[in-house]
């Protein structure tokens, strides 16, 4: 129901279903679907979107979810906030593309001074951008290689990195990511990640990263390393917050190592866990930092930032691509930067987690099959496990959240044994939508586990 005039009408906060989920054009979609996309890409959501808007996605039939994935952490400003489509819009009537390889224009070099400015550290940085999350590690990986002049590069257990060759290699998880798809790009050693509920009891940050150390010296020689690449709070692989000390110690073992420390912020980036970047919680600063995700508000654009001398070793036009910081993301991203700051969402990222974190364990007590509550601001997550036991219960995880969508709350599962509901609010959602949003996923747990 759009007017040319005066634009569709209004997105409503608020849940609404107005027929079965998925409804009648749902449905239609999906068979046409079938018929026309591959299998191999999967979704989510059984609905189709039409319109969203704020904490709210509203489906082809009417029907309005909550959402508490933010299409992965990507909406963190909120669906559509309307300064960042204004920006879209009037970069669209400007110019759409020019390279920036072939004509450079302001978005690009504004987009790479506020990513100089919100990193961390104050080091001189430079930054180049591109389109996707995977691009951006990858070219982390090249600038290491070439600032260091060695090529082993050393990632953990759990990892995300990416679906692209390289980033395959650096990701752990067999299914669905990696499986079949090899052989693999070489010089890629996984090691153990620090996750302490899974780790054995006490085991400190420092210890965890000595255990890493050990392998690394061993199996590789220290000698060798281009670089250390970790999601300071994992992402896919299930929310893993390493135990505190872990980061510190990889960046301290980087620096006498002459490695390159790399953080890969795709996810966490940009407010979502109540720092601009959560490398910050830790005071820990990367020599290369990615970034995607929650840049530009959707729009695709992800960023490489890192020390000049690190970023400048490489050859000039050794990295680009047509369409890297593409004008109209680059103008989604700076619209996003200012909404973060005016309306300070680091703050908000706060918030949620004040509210969400007494509700979670309040489901925790009441149901008996969540092991870890774990995360930070508006990126959290429940481990669910066999009653008394810390054994992964996938099915249940999965049974919650289909409840969940039927109810009209958008949740997203992960982790390597699929037992992990994350919870990943766009930053602006009501206090009001994110508390109906828990009675619905209390409700969906109450349903699905027997009461004990
Ligand atoms: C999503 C993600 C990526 C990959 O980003 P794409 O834009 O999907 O290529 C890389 N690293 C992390 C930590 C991610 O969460």
């Amino acid at each position: 129901m759009t007017d040319l005039l005066t634009g569709p009408e209004p997105v409503v906060q608020e849940r609404r279903l107005r027929t079965e989920v998925p409804g009648p054009r749902s449905r239609e979609l999906a068979s046409r679907r079938a018929a026309a996309v591959t299998g191999a890409v999967g979704s989510v959501l059984p609905v189709y979107v039409e319109r969203a808007a704020g904490g709210v996605v509203v489906d082809v039939d009417g029907n309005s979810f909550i959402d508490l994935g933010s299409g992965i952490a990507v909406t963190n400003v909120g669906h559509a906030a309307p300064e960042v489509v204004a920006a879209v819009q009037a970069q669209a009537a400007s110019f759409l593309h020019t390279c920036f390889m072939v004509g450079p224009y302001e978005g690009y070099v504004a987009v790479a001074e506020e990513l100089g400015r919100l990193t961390p550290g104050d080091h001189e940085k430079r930054s180049a951008l591109f389109n996707s999350g995977a691009e951006a590690v990858e070219n982390a990986v090249k600038v290491a290689r070439v600032a260091t002049g060695r090529s082993a590069v050393v990632v953990f257990d759990h990892a995300y990195h990416g679906r692209t060759n390289l980033t395959m290699a650096l990701t752990a998880k067999n299914m669905p990511y990696k499986n079949g798809f090899g052989p693999f790009a070489g010089e890629v050693y996984r090691v153990p990640m620090s996750y302490p509920y899974r780790d054995q009891p006490g085991l400190t940050g420092e210890q965890a990263a000595a255990r890493a150390f050990s392998l690394i010296e061993t199996q590789i020689g220290a000698h060798n390393v281009a670089a250390v690449l970790i999601e300071p709070i994992q992402g896919e692989g299930g929310f893993v917050v390493p135990a505190p000390g872990f980061l510190p110690a990889l960046a301290d073992w980087c620096r006498r190592s002459g490695a390159v420390f790399i953080a890969d912020e795709v996810q966490t980036g940009f407010c979502r866990t109540g720092a601009w970047f959560a490398s910050e919680h830790e005071g820990v600063v990367p020599d290369l930092i990615t970034t995607a995700k929650g840049i530009a508000a959707g729009m695709p654009l992800a960023g490489l930032t890192g020390r000049a001398e690190l970023m400048d070793a490489v050859h000039s036009g050794g990295l680009g691509g047509t369409y890297g910081g593409n004008p109209v993301s680059c103008a989604a991203a700076l619209a996003s930067i200012r909404v973060m700051q005016e309306q300070d969402l680091n703050a908000a990222a706060r918030a949620i987690e004040a509210t969400m974190l007494p509700r979670l364990r309040a489901l925790q007590e009441r149901t008996g099959v969540i092991g870890d509550i774990r995360g930070r601001g508006a990126m959290l997550a429940v481990e669910v496990v066999r009653p008394g036991t810390d054994e992964p219960d996938a099915a249940l995880t999965a049974a919650v959240s289909r409840a969940c969508h039927a109810e009209g709350v958008i949740t997203l599962t992960a982790g390597t044994f699929g037992n992990v509901l994350r919870f990943l609010p766009p930053l602006v959602i009501g206090q009001d939508l994110l508390t109906e949003a828990l009675d619905v996923l209390d409700a969906a747990f109450d349903a699905h586990v027997p009461v004990t």
